[in-house]
């Protein structure tokens, strides 16, 4: 692609060899390059450290004029800014942590045409002051990066990006370019609507991280389950351990160093010299594991993290997706390594019901969170189900749990059965329900002090389950739990059914469950205690 006259660099790739040092364009930078510097539009989804950068400053670069740069991370913007212009690249910003010298510096650069790019705050974007500004000059593209934040159901919506939508009709003729690493069809189709990117060529790369293995398993000890794993892995394996709670974070940490592995913790209540300190002995050293919250990994770039373990589920699969892409960014073969339980799936039921929040906001976390139960119960390729989410068809991988073993199925209508008509029964006899642990006991026909205290001796399920283990039950309850044959209800945890249980109390609704698939280093570890 040629250059317009007056621009800095001939072609796409004299700027990229020029100002990035790199020798050629990668995936579909190239595509997106020439749509945009030809003058059309373009969507780019394309995961996090695919190089979306690119796709937009060097098409400002070679076109005349100033790319103007949306993006919603203002506390970058000052590090990308330095980072361009230790490059030779004349970058500038505007936002509100500006002095009003500052700005009008800026401002004033823009208009003389002295500037390559200008990154500028969404919510600068919707005053017209700053539209007046911008039609002072001239632009070459405009780019709007982190465009997932137009979608209402989002974890990231930013109400300022439902003003960019008539960017196109403000600067007719300039190209525009919205990125994003979060790649639902569902946000696909809002960012093109909302946007207005109707005319607009569609990059979608493949989200495959072929070299990272997935599995997931059954929660029994996460601890003697956590350290199989590790233990499994190569020695001097560099990985991420991720926990919900800062408390879980610290235990875990410590449990680890007892056994010998260098774990350190990581979490925002630590203070900030300890976290630097933890922070760059990962990136430094080898070998080293982080117990970390979610709060841990944006922004750091380790390429050789051999493996990223959750011990308790995530919310959704954009963030499984998101912390599990932090292993193997080198290419070579990691593992994506889960235990989850019953517990977690209480837990964020829970969490949701008493997160307050409209009704709207509630469907959309539990439809999250059913994704997320989907992926971690399925009897096919998780990988397979992972891309379907993302959109993409693919084959079985031979690179995960289920692919390397498949799990085996059972008819759980009976167990299920005499589940639910337990909990019936306490409901509807006696206004009582419970949590887990006591229908578990009843139904396996324990004895003991609150089933006496309760009388549920007396109830006619009452030792019908013994066929089935403790360790079977709460399994089953899991896997109902994640289809919505049950919920958790009130504070306490207990247990309730749902409007689609009746199919099941009925016998015309199948239950297919997975036996357990416990890591067969950990199962023998638990057989040996
Ligand atoms: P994203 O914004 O999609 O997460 P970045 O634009 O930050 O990704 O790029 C991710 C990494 O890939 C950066 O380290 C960048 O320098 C590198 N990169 C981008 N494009 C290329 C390329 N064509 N060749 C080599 N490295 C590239
Ligand atoms: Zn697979």
């Amino acid at each position: 692609v040629r250059a317009a006259r007056g621009s800095r660099y001939a072609t796409a790739l004299e700027a990229l060899r020029t100002v990035y040092g790199y020798d050629a364009f990668r995936g579909d930078q190239a595509a997106v390059v020439e749509q945009v510097i030809s003058g059309g539009d373009a969507i780019v989804l394309m995961p996090t450290g695919g190089g979306k950068s690119v796709c937009y400053q060097v098409p400002a670069l070679v076109r005349e004029g100033t790319g103007l740069v949306v993006s919603p991370l203002i506390a970058l913007m000052h590090d990308q800014v330095e980072a361009l212009r230790a490059n030779g690249v004349a970058a500038a910003y505007l936002n509100s942590t500006q002095d009003p010298s500052e700005r009008l510096a800026v401002e004033r650069a823009y208009i003389a045409g002295e500037l390559d790019l200008i990154y500028v705050a969404p919510e600068r974007l919707s005053n017209p002051q700053t539209r007046a500004l911008l039609q002072r000059g001239s632009l070459s593209v405009i780019a709007i990066d982190e465009a997932h934040c137009v979608s209402q159901w989002g974890h990231d919506f930013r109400p300022d990006y439902l003003a960019l939508g008539d960017l196109g009709e403000v600067f007719p003729g300039v190209p525009r370019v919205a990125l994003t690493a979060t790649a639902t069809r569902e946000t696909h189709r809002e960012i093109t609507e909302r946007l207005q990117l109707q005319n607009a060529q569609h990059f979608v790369s493949s989200f495959d991280r072929p070299n990272i293995q997935y599995r997931i398993e059954a929660k029994t000890e996460v601890r003697k389950q956590l350290l199989q794993f590790i233990r499994s892995q190569p020695d001097g394996s560099a990985g991420i351990v991720y926990a919900l709670s800062r408390k879980s974070v610290e235990q875990i940490a410590t449990f680890l160093a007892g056994q010998g592995i260098d774990a350190i913790p990581y979490h925002a209540g630590l203070p900030a010299e300890v976290r630097a300190a933890h922070q760059s002995r990962f990136l430094r050293d080898d070998g080293v594991v982080v117990v970390a919250t979610i709060a841990f990994g944006m922004g750091i770039d380790k390429p050789d993290v051999r493996f990223v373990a959750h011990v308790d589920l995530p919310k959704s699969v954009e963030g499984y997706y998101q912390e599990t892409g932090r292993a193997g960014r080198d290419g070579e073969p990691s593992v994506a390594w889960m235990a989850y339980g019953l517990g977690d799936v209480v837990q964020q039921r829970r969490m949701i019901q008493q997160g307050g929040g409209d009704r709207t906001l509630q469907m959309r976390q539990n439809q999250h969170l059913d994704a997320m139960l989907a992926l971690c119960e399925t009897v096919s390729c998780r990988r397979q189900n992972l891309l379907e989410y993302f959109g993409q068809k693919s084959d079985p991988c031979g690179n995960c749990d289920t692919c390397l073993e498949p799990p085996k199925t059972w008819d759980g209508l009976v167990a299920a059965q005499k589940l639910m008509s337990t909990i019936v029964r306490l409901d509807r006899e006696r206004g009582q329900s419970f949590g887990a642990g006591h229908l578990i006991d009843i139904l396996r026909g324990k004895s003991n002090e609150r089933i006496q205290r309760f009388r549920h001796d007396q109830l006619s399920t009452y030792g019908i389950g013994e066929d089935l283990s403790e360790q079977d039950w709460r399994s089953v309850i899991r896997q109902l739990l994640a289809m919505g044959l049950l919920t958790p209800k009130g504070e306490y945890n207990t247990l309730a059914i749902t409007p689609a249980s009746a199919g099941v109390l009925r016998g015309e609704t199948p239950v297919l469950l997975r036996h357990d698939v416990i890591g067969r280093k950990s199962r023998s570890a638990i057989a040996r205690k």
